[in-house]
């Protein structure tokens, strides 16, 4: 079956949100303790399901607030983007905010712009950028120098760090081949480490992709590559969830939770690639219609699909 890009938009926004949800009640536990209940596939991810009912965390939360301001602005405008996580970051709903991201919205909030906002440290590589970058992916999926360019200013707002402003493009240029659907997956890791800058994200990936054709089952890949929100270990584990499971939602979905550690953002970007690789219909229907802001979350999809869809290709 050939998923239409409309449906891989959709995928990618709720298979985000679901992942998020479904990672968020084992954040910060260890692989070793997940691993001692010992449970299948969707015994353990009915499991999580009935803990969570759905609710999710400040990845989605973000990725809602950026894919809002793009609806509202036509398009990727920094200043909106920074808005909507300053409003957001006043309503107190924070849900498990990040230390950089929440330094950065508290600058925001003190009368810095956007450009002046995020932390500049070398401890900013934190996958805060990386983990809300979805629907710029979406929005550019046509024009990659555009997509780089957007990421970028997307990331500074809260992470101004090279790893962390690379990871995030990492993200964002691996959703927008898979929303555009001609790529062999294999292909992935190599056209993404060919588009980004030499860093510690650009090294993982390498090491992911020789993890992959070595068949290295996803827990031993996982505990080698790392699962904390550093960037570089957030984005290449997520990549080989993705990778390794690329024809199940489920089962990519299960192992990103059961590499512990950070474990909503790295099932909310697993769970972003798996839709937009797969479509919409790959994620099972009762979580589709279960999720917090299901409908919302699907409108957001479509209306970026619709703005995507009137810009002119600049890409092969
Ligand atoms: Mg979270």
């Amino acid at each position: 079956m050939i998923e239409s890009a409309r449906d891989k938009f959709i995928g990618c926004l709720l298979g985000l949100a679901i992942g998020d949800a479904l990672g968020s009640r084992l954040e910060g536990f260890s692989a070793e303790a997940i691993g001692r209940a010992n449970l299948h596939v969707m015994e353990f991810l009915d499991e999580l399901w009935s803990w969570s009912r759905g609710r999710w965390t400040d990845d989605t939360k973000m990725v809602i607030a950026l894919a809002e301001s793009i609806v509202d602005a036509k398009g990727f405008d920094p200043d909106k983007a920074a808005r909507k996580y300053l409003e957001w970051y006043e309503s107190g709903d924070w849900r498990g905010i990040g230390n950089i991201t929440q330094q950065s919205l508290a600058n925001l909030k003190a009368g810095a712009s956007w450009r002046e906002s995020g932390v500049k440290a070398d401890w900013a590589a934190g996958n805060g950028a990386a983990m809300r970058i979805a629907p710029v992916g979406l929005l550019d999926f046509k024009q990659s120098d555009k997509l780089r360019k957007d990421v970028c200013d997307d990331a500074i707002i809260t992470h101004n760090n090279h790893e962390a402003i690379t990871g995030s493009i990492a993200v964002a240029y691996a959703i927008s081949c898979l929303a555009r659907g001609n790529i062999n997956i294999t292909n992935l890791i190599p056209g993404v480490v060919g588009f980004i800058h030499p860093s510690e994200t650009l090294l993982k990936l390498e090491m992911a992709q020789k993890l992959f054709e070595q068949k290295v089952p996803p827990d031993d890949a996982l505990s080698n590559l790392g699962t904390s929100s550093y960037v570089a270990e957030t984005v290449a584990s997520s990549f080989y969830c993705f990778l390794s499971s690329s024809t199940s939602y489920e089962t990519a979905i299960y192992y990103a939770i059961k590499g512990g550690n950070d474990t909503d953002t790295i099932a909310a970007i697993t769970g972003a690639l798996c839709g937009s690789h797969l479509g919409f219909e790959s994620i099972p229907l009762e979580w589709r219609e279960e999720v917090e802001d299901a409908q919302r979350i699907e409108d957001l999809a479509i209306s970026i699909y619709e703005l995507a869809e009137e810009q002119t290709e600049d890409r092969q």
